[in-house]
């Protein structure tokens, strides 16, 4: 196969979106001389806040931070079962073993990968407390059906919102969802801040808890002395519980407030992006394309392009084609492998490949495309033209 040496063609797996207000906004916060615990996290809170519904924001230094603040706010700990999914990024489980509590994984709905709520319901116990559910790839399906489940048998509902800032499932937002919701802030989401994470909720003991938290376990209203770095003690120095350093500087803060101001255009960017592929690929036999619930294709907030092969296919090919496109200088990835399958989950319940057969074929199968705002049409035809041909060329081998 000829090795593509021109790099000018390299299409990258995902890439933030930053303008000149990103610019401006990150420079005014190194001029003000306020880095940390300022105004700007108090506004990109209130923004996120907003666009959720939701009463409370705290920000974070990421996403995996914020879910391990609601894990531990929710008082969930030794003993404790949280039921989750095991098609996911490994921070939706590792939550659960940061708070010293049992993940337990039930396997995905076929069409959407998401939580298979049924699978849910017959998974809870009278030691379940809690559900991490994600939204896989931004896609919604599933979260109310979720929430009513938890609802019933008084648990409580975590939205892993990581993967969805943006979208909407009926009327409702994604961050919306059940006690609390996460969003991440990695450079490859639909709003970065180039590290960081938010948790959105409505319950204010909650809300408090996580500010003590992210706070070294200060009280939630404990004030950084003026200028913030020549404190005399007092409130400052008082810690009220065992908390962490899971801030968010105000220079990830400026980025977010600029980012998230900008997330309309930016997800009708997203949304023509998935649009060009959707026509690029549909009649492609060999592939199944990302299911968007009927009716929500102008609400949707794609996080990714992820496609499957089809069953004729196994690991061996799909990997072939990944590495194929790479080669090709265009970006490609297997999100996700099964999470009961990572080295953590094998080593300490023994999880075994077979156990969640649907995560475990879908997660054989997937390959993600290059994804990212400003994409033009001609990089979705040379992604897809490529993507194409090493599906044909595995296709013979096949026979
Ligand atoms: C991105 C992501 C997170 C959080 O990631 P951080 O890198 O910690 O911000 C958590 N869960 C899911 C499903 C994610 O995709």
């Amino acid at each position: 196969m000829p090795i593509n040496a021109d790099h000018s063609t390299d299409i990258p797996l995902s890439h933030p979106d930053i303008t000149q207000a990103e610019i401006d906004a990150v420079v005014e916060v190194l001029r003000s001389g306020r880095l940390s615990i300022g105004p700007r996290q108090d506004l990109f809170e209130q923004l996120v806040a907003e666009r959720t519904g939701r009463t409370h924001g705290v920000a974070a230094s990421s996403g995996t931070a914020g879910l391990h603040m609601v894990m531990l706010a929710l008082n969930i700990g030794p003993g404790d079962e949280v039921i989750t999914t095991p098609f996911s990024f490994i921070a939706s489980a590792n939550c659960i073993l940061m708070a010293g509590a049992t993940p337990v994984f039930v396997d995905v709905c076929p069409r959407s990968l998401n939580l298979d709520p049924r699978r849910v319901e017959a998974a809870i116990t009278p030691r379940t407390r809690a559900v991490v559910a994600v939204e896989v790839f931004g896609n919604p399906m599933h979260m109310d059906q979720l929430e009513r489940v938890c609802r019933r048998h008084e648990v409580s509902l975590v939205e892993d919102a990581c993967e969805g800032l943006g979208g909407v499932l009926g009327d409702r937002p994604i961050g919306g969802f059940g006690r609390a919701s996460v969003f991440g802030f990695y450079p490859n989401k639909q709003v970065t801040t180039g590290e960081g994470g938010m948790v959105v909720t409505d319950d204010d003991r909650l809300s408090d808890l996580c500010r003590s938290l992210r706070n070294q376990g200060r009280s939630p209203t404990a004030h950084a002395p003026t200028g913030g770095t020549t404190g005399q003690g007092g409130s400052w120095l008082a810690h009220e519980r065992l908390g962490y350093n899971y801030r968010m500087s105000e220079i990830n803060a400026a980025l977010g407030v600029v980012q998230i101001q900008r997330l309309d255009d930016m997800l009708i960017k997203r949304r023509r992006v998935a649009g060009m592929y959707f026509q690029q690929l549909l009649d492609c036999q060999d592939l199944v394309l990302p299911t968007i619930p009927e009716g929500h294709e102008a609400s949707w907030s794609p996080f990714v392009f992820v496609v499957r092969l089809v069953r004729d296919f196994g690991v061996q090919e799909r990997d072939r084609i990944i590495h194929g496109l790479r080669r090709h200088g265009i970006g490609a990835s297997n999100y996700f492998p099964p999470i009961h399958l990572q080295a953590p989950y094998r080593e300490r319940f023994g999880h075994e490949a077979g156990e969640f057969p649907i995560c475990e074929a879908a997660s054989h199968r997937t390959i993600a495309l290059p994804f990212f705002n400003d994409l033009d049409e001609t990089q979705v035809e040379l992604a897809c033209h490529t993507l194409r041909n090493l599906i044909q060329r595995e296709r013979v081998g096949l026979r």
